[in-house]
């Protein structure tokens, strides 16, 4: 099975004719409520799919946390590794301009009270677990130290460094594989990024030490690399509506096949569908695909 360790963030949307600047004040239409945040996203993808699927995250005791539970649980997840409490459900607060250009104010709220002892009390999922899959919307000492229980349970860590952070060492070293975006392996790379194609990021990426690494480049797909050898795994083309949330569809339904042994190679071409499939249909987990969706 797969268990995501990560954040759960109630979206609240409005559309403004215009971003509000410093002290003033704009309307926006009506409110939307979506249930969203990167772990969350990735445990519907996988689960929609007909993956076993557990998410070991934090929300608040309060309405939006009772969303994100009911969306987990409609979706098929294990939500008895979701802790309640401790401070409000994370929030992003989204003003979506008329070209859609975004501002948004995240609000980590119960995310940033996920804690290593909320890990540690975890044995049993992280037990059931082939697969553990990351991002980084948690404190990074729980994701280190989930990390480090991983490795020790010789579980698989996927993780994506999604905000970019740096990352220690170790943890670099266990990530099988590594899963970024151009701007997230930008980041990694620094100034060495520069002018370089997406094959040579990958080599430089592996030089930073974990096992396998995945830069998913948009509608061009994504590349697989581990030490010695490389693939470009294309994308279906389809008509893109919406792409919020192809990044978390992407590797949710990457995990989830890494856990029923795939190739790394055989993963990414399923989840090269499945994220296909979830930018032709609006918003993140509402977008996300069954295995009867799949062309
Ligand atoms: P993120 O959503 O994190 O910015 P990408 O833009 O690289 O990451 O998208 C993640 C994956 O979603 C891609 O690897 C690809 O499989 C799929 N995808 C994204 N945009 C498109 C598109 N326009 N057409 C087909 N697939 C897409």
């Amino acid at each position: 099975s797969l268990l995501v360790i990560g954040s759960a963030n109630a979206d609240l949307v409005t559309a403004v004719d215009r971003h509000p600047a410093a002290g003033e004040t704009v309307l926006g239409s009506d409110l939307d409520t979506h249930p969203g945040g990167k772990g969350a996203n990735q445990a519907v993808a996988a689960a929609r799919l007909g993956a076993r699927t557990a998410l070991l995250a934090r929300v608040g005791d309060d309405a939006h946390g009772r969303l994100l539970l009911e969306s987990q649980r409609a979706a098929g997840v294990d939500t008895s590794g979701v802790r309640v409490g401790g401070a409000p459900t994370g929030v992003a607060l989204i003003a979506v301009g008329p070209s859609g250009d975004n501002t948004i104010v995240v609000s980590p709220g119960a995310n940033h009270r996920l804690s290593p002892q909320d890990v540690a009390s975890a044995g049993e999922l992280l037990a059931a677990a082939e697969v553990v899959s990351l991002q980084l919307e948690i404190p990074p000492e729980t994701v280190a130290a989930s990390v480090r229980a991983a490795a020790a349970a010789r579980t698989r860590v996927v993780l994506n460094p999604s905000p970019p952070a740096p990352l220690p060492p170790d943890v670099l070293a266990a990530c099988d594989p590594l899963v970024l975006n151009e701007h997230e392996a930008e980041y990694l790379l620094g100034a060495t990024a520069d002018g370089r194609s997406p094959a040579e990021w990958a080599e430089a990426l592996l030089a930073l030490g974990p096992r396998s690494v995945v830069v998913t480049l948009g509608a061009s797909g994504a590349l697989v690399a581990t030490p010695g050898t490389s693939h470009h795994v294309p994308a279906p083309p389809v008509e893109a509506v919406d792409t919020t949330g192809a990044g978390d569809a992407f590797t949710g339904a990457l995990a989830w096949r890494l856990s029923l042994g795939d190739s790394l190679e055989q993963a990414a071409r399923f989840a090269v569908r499945v994220a296909a499939t979830s930018v032709t249909r609006r918003g993140a987990q509402t977008s996300y695909p069954t295995a009867a969706d799949l062309t």
